[in-house]
C-alpha cells in the first residue's frame, strides 16, 4: 500500500506504475512515474541517489533499451519508496500533481507497425466490403497481418487531430477535399524496449525479454481517402496524418496478473507462431465520444463502445515473431499496435464504420445530434481498466480532438 495520498484506489498504485515524460511551466522534460493523481519526478529521484541514473534522460528510452533486469529493479525501488513511509519526507516534495504538469511523448517511435489482429473486427469488415465471399481472407488465421505506418506522425494523447484532406472517390473519378469519413481505431499498442539485430528473428518464447509496455492507441483512420488509395498496396495516406499514443505506458511487469490464455488458434499456425504462456491481457476497454455542444451544455462524455483486449486471435507475442521472422532487425521505440479490437455484438465495436454499420445507422448523441462518422470538434477518449480480485489498473486513457 503506498502512503501517496488517494494512490490505493485510483488504478495507478503501486502495482502499476506507468512511464511518462514531463516537464512544469515549459522547464526541461523529465521521466517520471505515475501514482495516483501524482507524478513521481525520476530525474529528481536519481538525482537524490534514490534510483538508478539510467531514468534521468529525457526520455523512457535509455531505461527501456536497459533490458528486463533493468526494469524490474527500478520498479522494485520506486515500489519500495512510495510504500515505506520512511521515504516519505524525501520522496513527496519530489511529487507533481498530474492534472499541473505536460505530458510529452514518452519515448521518440523508431518504427511504427500496425496489425489487424481482432478476428471480430476483420469479420466484420470483411462482411461489409465483400459480401459475398468469406469475411476472412485465406491468409488472415496463419500469420498476423499488418503493415508498416509512419512513425513521424505518432502523437502524445491530447494533441488535436487535424482533418485530412485527400482524394476520395467520385462518381467521375477523384474527388479533393477534407475527409468526410473521419474515424477512429481502439487499440492497444505494445513499445519494443530491448532491440533485435538484422537477422536474428525474436522467438516467440523470448517476446518478454523485448517488449517493455503497453499504451493504448486511437489510429485515425480517414476511410474516403483510404478506400480510393488501399487497393493493391494497403493503407498510406488514410491513416498516416496521426496516430494517437497515451502518455503513460505501463510495463509488463503490471500486467502479468491480467494476462489470460488466448483464445484457440485453429488452424494450427506454423510452428515459429506456437507458444505455450498466456500473451492475452484481460483488459476492459471503451470508446467514449464528447461533441462540441455537449461540452457546451454541460455533457459528460458518452459510451458509444465497450468491449476487451483479451479476445484478439494473434497476440503481442505472436506479433513480434513474426515481425521478425524473416530477419528484420528491431529497435528501441519501435512501437507495434494490435489492430482495432472490436467485439461481436452491436456496441462492442471499436471504430464507427462497425458501430454505423459503414454510415447507414448513425449513432445518436445525448443532445439529439447524430454521427455517422466524427465531426469538427468532436474529442473521442479510450480507456482501459484491468481488473483482479482485489484491484484493478486503469491503463492511461488516449484522447485527441478533431480540428478542421
Ligand atoms: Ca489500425
Amino acid at each position: 500500500m503506498s502512503w501517496v495520498d488517494g494512490a490505493n484506489e485510483s488504478g495507478f498504485g503501486t502495482d502499476h506504475l506507468p512511464y511518462g515524460l514531463i516537464s512544469t511551466d515549459g522547464g526541461t522534460r523529465r521521466l517520471a512515474v505515475r501514482i495516483g493523481g501524482f507524478a513521481l519526478d525520476l530525474a529528481a529521484t536519481a538525482s537524490a541517489g534514490l534510483v538508478p541514473s539510467v531514468v534521468a534522460h529525457p526520455s523512457l528510452k535509455p531505461l527501456m533499451a536497459a533490458g528486463p533486469a533493468m526494469w524490474s529493479e527500478v520498479r522494485q525501488i520506486v515500489q519500495d519508496l512510495l510504500t515505506d513511509e520512511r521515504h516519505q519526507s524525501t520522496v513527496l516534495p519530489l511529487l507533481h500533481d498530474v492534472d499541473a504538469v505536460d505530458v510529452h511523448l514518452p519515448f521518440e517511435v523508431a518504427d511504427y507497425v500496425d496489425f489487424y489482429s481482432s478476428e471480430q473486427h476483420a469479420t466484420n469488415l470483411g462482411r461489409m466490403f465483400r459480401p459475398d465471399s468469406e469475411p476472412l481472407l485465406p491468409n488472415w488465421k496463419h500469420l498476423p497481418v499488418g503493415y508498416h505506418g509512419r512513425a513521424g506522425t505518432v502523437v502524445v494523447s491530447g494533441t488535436p487531430v487535424h482533418r485530412p484532406s485527400g482524394q476520395r472517390r467520385g462518381q467521375d473519378g477523384p474527388t479533393f477535399g477534407p475527409s468526410e469519413r473521419l474515424d477512429i481505431e481502439l487499440e492497444m499498442g505494445f513499445v519494443v524496449g530491448v532491440s533485435s539485430e538484422i537477422g536474428s528473428p525474436v522467438a516467440l518464447a523470448e517476446a518478454a525479454d523485448h517488449i517493455f509496455g503497453f499504451g493504448l492507441v486511437n489510429d485515425w483512420s480517414a476511410r474516403d481517402i483510404q478506400a480510393w488509395e488501399y487497393v493493391p498496396l494497403g493503407p498510406f495516406l488514410g491513416k498516416s496524418f496521426a496516430t494517437s499514443l497515451a502518455g503513460w505506458v505501463t510495463p509488463l511487469a503490471a500486467l502479468d496478473p491480467f494476462r489470460i490464455p488466448q483464445p484457440p488458434q485453429d488452424p494450427e499456425p506454423l510452428p515459429y507462431l506456437r507458444g505455450t504462456d498466456p500473451w492475452g491481457f484481460d483488459i476492459d476497454l471503451e470508446v467514449l465520444l464528447s461533441s462540441r455542444t455537449m461540452r457546451e451544455v454541460g455533457l459528460e462524455p458518452v459510451r458509444i463502445s465497450a468491449t476487451n483486449f483479451g479476445q484478439m486471435y494473434w497476440t503481442p507475442a505472436q506479433q513480434l515473431a513474426h515481425l521478425t521472422v524473416n530477419g528484420a532487425s528491431t529497435r528501441t521505440g519501435d512501437l507495434c499496435a494490435s489492430g482495432t479490437i472490436s467485439g461481436s455484438e452491436p456496441g462492442t465495436y471499436g471504430s464507427f464504420i462497425e458501430l454505423t454499420h459503414n454510415g447507414a445507422d448513425p449513432l445518436t448523441l445525448p443532445t439529439g445530434e447524430t454521427r455517422t462518422f466524427l465531426e469538427d470538434g468532436d474529442e473521442v477518449t479510450l480507456q482501459g481498466r484491468a481488473r483482479s480480485a482485489g484491484s484493478f489498473i486503469e491503463m492511461a486513457p488516449v484522447s485527441g480532438q478533431v480540428v478542421g
